[in-house]
């Protein structure tokens, strides 16, 4: 921080404490993630500096030789992972890539079906504050009541009975695997263009640890911040008669100059992802999912849809007599961050709501195992079922495993 200590002493007094609380915090937001210190160092780079309106070699700038090298190393590794036939890496966040989409395929107007933001949808998927669900016609579909899966016969019958010109795939809050293959033949059957959404799950998918929905989808849009752990940014791949259509609805339809210097940090992430300790990574966090909400289960706490596939469960309070609101303010104070969640069919306010998500993305980027999750599971019980009684305990036990992995040492 020496650089900005000098330039301007109240900022680095704020990242410093920032950088302390990702350090002594144990980190369970299932969105996020601790990035390398290379991938950083791209972010922070003299990169920042040029424009770069366009695409590698048809740029509206001078200059661009170098900047054209940094994207395409990028789109190039982003088709390679996935096995994409075009890959767009400007859009500056998913909710970027996401309108993109929109803007690119479809009609203020048209018909979207999309995962229930209370279920585990995304705001981009056509909530009425969001742009997509004040555009677009947005029919949403959720999960089932008894088991927490997506209903996929509801979605058919939803489908055909109000034929979107597309349905949208994905959400923020879903710890299920996504059948990909039966959103495509529902999306064929009923005409419909079929979008995924793999924003929380694109690392899994990279590595084989959840189904791609590449050879599926239209479209597959994705944040490169989560299990991906790249720089905070989207990405779109699409099969190759959408490629034009989607390059300049990126821009100039929704952007202006891309962040080069961002492009440049997926291009060194997307390098990291493609090495085989990435597979290694991605196989901790499943474990280490599982790990917690075997645990949290042994301690007597219900999880939506009964566990977890993936990197993140949804922890449903209802039992333990506390809202989420609550159980993310205690933990909190006891130095556990996680975020409060909305669970299916919550009969609370979503500024209360009745759940907690938790993740293991970030803990596992650490060096956490299972064991620790253990840990951390019984941390949260003692937390959450006599907080007075508790909360000194938890804090030691906590300071004690984040000195055991240190961050950015
Ligand atoms: N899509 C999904 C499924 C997400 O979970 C998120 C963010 O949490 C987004 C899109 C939006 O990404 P961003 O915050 O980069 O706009």
């Amino acid at each position: 921080f020496a650089e900005i200590k000098n330039t301007d002493a109240e900022l680095a007094l704020a990242m410093e404490k920032e950088l302390a609380r990702q350090r002594n915090n144990i980190e369970l937001i299932a969105s996020e993630n601790f990035v390398s210190k290379a991938v950083m160092a791209a972010m922070g780079s003299h990169l920042t500096n040029k424009y770069a309106e366009g695409y590698p070699e048809k740029r509206y700038y001078g200059g661009c030789e170098a900047v054209d090298i940094a994207e395409k190393l990028a789109i190039e590794r982003a088709k390679k992972i996935f096995g994409a036939e075009h890959a767009n890496v400007q859009p500056h966040s998913g909710a970027q890539a996401n309108t993109a989409v929109y803007f690119a395929a479809l009609n203020p107007g048209d018909t979207i079906l999309g995962m229930n933001l209370a279920h585990g949808g995304h705001l981009t998927h056509g909530s009425p504050v969001n742009i997509s669900g004040k555009y677009f016609n947005i029919i949403p579909y959720g999960v089932d009541k008894q088991t927490g899966y997506i209903d996929y016969n509801e979605l058919r019958d939803i489908a055909l009975a109000n034929k979107p010109k597309m349905i949208v795939a994905g959400a923020s809050a879903y710890p299920r695997i996504i059948d990909f293959e039966k959103f495509a033949q529902i999306a064929k059957e009923c005409g419909a263009l079929l979008m995924v959404d793999m924003a929380h799950i694109a690392g899994l998918v990279a590595t084989g640890h959840h189904p791609n929905p590449v050879p599926y989808a239209d479209f597959v849009t994705t944040t490169t911040h989560k299990t991906l752990r790249g720089p905070r940014g989207g990405m779109i791949l699409c099969k190759k008669e959408w490629a034009k259509a989607i390059d300049k609805a990126v821009f100039p339809g929704i952007q202006g100059g891309p962040l080069m210097h961002i492009i440049a940090a997926k291009a060194v992430s997307f390098k990291e992802v493609l090495d085989s300790s990435f597979t290694d990574y991605s196989e901790r966090i499943l474990k280490n999912a599982k790990a917690l909400a075997g645990r949290l289960t042994e301690n007597g706490f219900n999880l939506v849809s009964g566990g977890t596939d993936n990197h993140l469960m949804l922890v449903d309070l209802q039992n333990k007599d506390i809202t989420g609101k609550e159980a993310e303010k205690r933990l909190d104070s006891v130095g556990i961050t996680c975020n409060k969640n909305a669970i299916p069919f919550d009969p609370q306010s979503p500024f209360i709501t009745s759940g907690i998500r938790l993740g293991t993305p970030s803990v596992t980027t650490r060096g956490m195992n299972e064991d620790d999750m253990i840990e951390i599971a019984d941390i949260i019980n003692m937390v959450i079922k006599d907080y007075e009684g508790s909360k000194e305990e938890a804090t030691k036990r906590v300071s004690a495993l984040t000195a055991k992995y240190p961050l950015y040492a």
